[in-house]
């Protein structure tokens, strides 16, 4: 065996035995990546945004599924096409309710958002209702019953002594009849109280005096009517034959000096949806609905400008 034959049969030792290491380790390669990718492929399956609860999805933006984004479509052509009936009327979609709503599922995102129909989702599973994330019948059905759950429901006459004849320059009207300017003494207080919070907030663009008082020319906030005679109200009923069906009432929670109508904008007591639908979309009555609680006052959801003060007794 010459030197050179030497040299040859170990080079080709060492490149066979180097060929069988690779293919070896090819094949273990392969092998060890086998479970791998099952692995990877289950972790694809059970993705983060499965796991995640839907109160935190809702926060983010992670995918929605499908049947959310379906919800949210849904949204989209019932809050104006659904139709539904109350005070004797024929009503047409939810849209004017958008802001209760998104106050009562806690969700800052727009109505046609998949945001919104996983906070709606969210809402009707915890209400015992079948969540779907559309606000159709059954839903907007629970949304009435829990926001009139929450009024005073009652309307039976506050005695005189409970009563407080406000200042005139707390009224929208400021030719109002000295007899109609009264209210039940606890809600003016509260009443003054989320006035002053009000003005604090720098959102709300309100004109204010040097002292941070509403300026005389701010109609916002300003009251409208308050405590509400029998007299009185059968004079309205006689005036305005066709006034909304609040004003008409024989039983008005406004007998108990506990409501105050409370200018929003617009045309200040009208129910025609064009009017409330301009109202809830002012500043000031996003304000309300995020805020009134506080001070003990709750919506009556048909009227924008009706507010009744409930405390807790
Ligand atoms: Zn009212």
């Amino acid at each position: 065996m010459t030197g050179e034959n030497i040299f040859y049969r170990t080079l080709c030792g060492v490149v066979y035995g180097g060929l069988v290491l690779y293919f070896a380790a090819i094949k273990l390669n392969v092998y060890g990546q086998n479970p791998g990718v099952e692995k990877t492929s289950i972790s694809q399956a059970v993705t983060p945004s499965r796991l995640i609860s839907a109160d935190a999805k809702a926060k983010t933006n992670l995918v929605y599924t499908p049947a959310i984004t379906r919800a949210a479509a849904e949204n989209v052509r019932l809050k104006n096409s659904l139709w539904w009936d109350f005070v004797g009327r024929r009503q047409s979609g939810w849209n004017i309710y958008v802001p209760l709503i998104s106050q009562t599922v806690k969700t800052e995102s727009p109505a046609d958002s998949p945001a919104f129909a996983q906070a709606v989702w969210i809402w009707q599973r915890k209400s015992g209702i079948g969540p779907t994330g559309i606000i159709d019948g059954e839903t907007l059905a629970a949304f009435i019953k829990l926001w009139q759950s929450q009024r005073l429901n009652r309307s039976t006459f506050t005695s005189p002594d409970k009563l407080y004849s406000a200042p005139i320059s707390d009224f929208y009207d400021l030719t109002r009849n000295a007899e109609l300017l009264k209210c039940e003494r606890r809600t003016y207080a509260a009443y003054r109280q989320m006035l002053q919070a009000a003005a604090k907030d720098p959102s709300l663009s309100l004109k204010l005096t040097k002292t941070g008082e509403l300026a005389s020319e701010e109609k916002f906030l300003r009251i409208i009517s308050a405590f509400r005679s029998r007299e009185y109200q059968d004079q309205l009923r006689k005036k305005e034959p066709n006034a909304g069906r609040a004003q008409l009432a024989k039983h008005s929670p406004h007998f108990t000096g506990h409501a105050i109508d409370i200018y929003v904008g617009g045309d200040p007591v009208s129910t025609k949806d064009a009017n409330r639908t301009l109202q809830v979309q002012t500043p000031v009555y996003k304000w309300l609905v995020k805020n009134a609680h506080r001070f003990g006052f709750y919506p009556y959801f048909y009227e924008p400008w009706h507010w009744e003060f409930v405390p807790g007794e």
